[in-house]
């Protein structure tokens, strides 16, 4: 290849937006539990819906002229479901490890932040998009948010509690920083 044409193609590689826009059409790749799966869109009338299937597709049935914004929100509302069908016994699994109690829980879309806390109220937020991401990582920002009410800051007490409650945190963490928040893993089909 002629040192011309290698720039060319590293000029046009570098112009292409760093994050794949999801269209939510059918042939993409979307994640669930860390794990791939290829999109099918299915066109009729009635209850939005998705389905896994053989655990390689995930199918989701829209009436026909549903927009891409609401065909996101359908996936959205998915993940959340599932998200919040696995909290509870995660906490019901770690409260006591940890030593605290949550008042209240939820699931929220958070753009720069995997969990949050408030340590007054004692409750804690986990991100929608912890859902896309293999089950440990829910289960160490679940952890970690929960000793955030023992500890405000990321301290030597707040990593001593974490080492002891879970000694892998650093696995997890690592997973998670190396897909940032926002970023899609890139879709090759
Ligand atoms: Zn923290």
């Amino acid at each position: 290849m002629s040192s011309n044409r290698i720039r060319k193609q590293q000029a046009s590689l570098a112009k292409q937006p760093r994050q794949s826009e999801r269209e939510f059409v059918s042939g993409e790749s979307h994640y669930f539990w860390g794990k791939r799966y290829l999109l099918e869109v299915i066109e009729r009338h009635g209850k939005h819906e998705l389905i896994i299937k053989n655990n390689k597709k995930m199918k989701l049935f829209i009436n026909p002229k549903t927009s891409k914004a609401n065909r996101e929100l359908v996936m959205n509302e998915w993940y959340r479901q599932q998200l919040k069908a696995r909290i509870p016994e995660l906490l019901e699994k770690w409260q006591p490890k940890v030593g605290k109690t949550v008042s209240t829980w939820g699931v929220k879309k958070m753009k720069t932040k995997w969990g949050s806390c408030n340590i007054a109220a004692g409750s804690i937020w986990l991100n929608l998009e912890l859902a896309k991401k293999p089950p440990e990582c829910l289960e160490y920002i679940l952890v970690h948010e929960l000793i955030h009410l023992h500890e405000r800051c990321h301290n030597d007490r707040f990593r001593a509690r974490l080492g002891q409650v879970l000694p892998q945190w650093k696995l997890y963490k690592n997973i998670l920083k190396s897909e940032p928040l926002g970023v899609c893993p890139r879709t090759k089909n």
